[in-house]
């Protein structure tokens, strides 16, 4: 049994420690480039916001260790165990799943942000686990994942969590993973890369984007949402965009 246990245990931490150097590689490439590309569009915009963004940076690798260690586990386990529910073949599910399956996950996401967001506002929980994240005034391209070690543990349980119980095609799961990435980031950036026509139409309405996700970091008490409004307007939290 240990002798079993033995190489199982060591090529799951070892999955866990490659997937941490993902995560943090995929947050350093990512955010870099944003907030290159925010020096082009927005010339000026982080002036004097050096040691801010030093902080971001560090709480986003050490939160890249917490969402890396689950996730490469749970990898590991659907590799060399069979475990999840992760498909490969398309066709092992009907294609209408798809895309109901990319909706799926970002709608659990999204209601799992919305409520355990709201719960971190609470005064003792905020100045416990998410004053870290409000300390980015005003929060730039870094500031992805720039959450306390107990934030940070209530977002990487999330996608492990759900490949156990909705099926998902694995390319499917990695637009999930992109889509995370580059609303985590352009959330925070500090302008609207999306044009104003989407930001204001109908469904458009239904999005959350920088404008936002700005309106919560000024705010706070307001604009709980990750990628949907749903949440906000159902429970009376959305107060609007607030252009950046
Ligand atoms: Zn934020
Ligand atoms: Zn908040």
């Amino acid at each position: 049994m240990v002798a079993n246990l033995g190489p199982g245990l060591a090529a799951a931490l070892a999955s866990a420690a490659a997937m941490t150097a993902i995560v943090g590689l995929r947050y350093l490439v990512t955010s870099g480039f944003f907030a290159w590309l925010t020096g082009r569009v927005r010339p000026g915009l982080y002036q004097g916001l050096g040691p801010q963004i030093g902080a971001e940076i560090r709480w986003s690798l050490l939160s890249a260790a917490i969402y890396g260690v689950p996730a490469g586990i749970v990898a590991w386990g659907w590799r060399e165990r069979g475990w999840t529910r992760i498909y490969t073949d398309v066709h092992d599910w009907p294609l209408w799943w798809l895309p109901a399956s990319l909706f799926a996950y970002l709608f659990l996401h999204d209601t799992w942000f919305y409520w355990t967001h709201r719960a971190l506002h609470r005064p003792r929980l905020f100045v416990l686990a998410h004053a870290v994240h409000h300390a980015s005034r005003p929060p730039t391209a870094w500031a992805a994942m720039s959450f306390h070690p107990i934030e940070a543990l209530t977002g990487a349980v999330v996608v492990p969590a759900l490949v156990f119980l909705v099926p998902i095609h694995v390319a499917v799961l990695g637009l999930v993973l992109l889509i995370m990435t580059v609303m985590g980031i352009t959330n925070h950036m500090g302008w609207e890369m999306f044009p104003r026509r989407l930001i204001h139409s109908r469904p458009g309405g239904w999005l959350i984007t920088a404008s936002h996700h700005h309106r919560h970091h000024e705010q706070y008490r307001c604009n709980y949402g990750l990628y949907f409004r749903f949440w906000d307007r159902l429970c009376g939290t959305d107060r609007g965009l607030l252009a950046p």
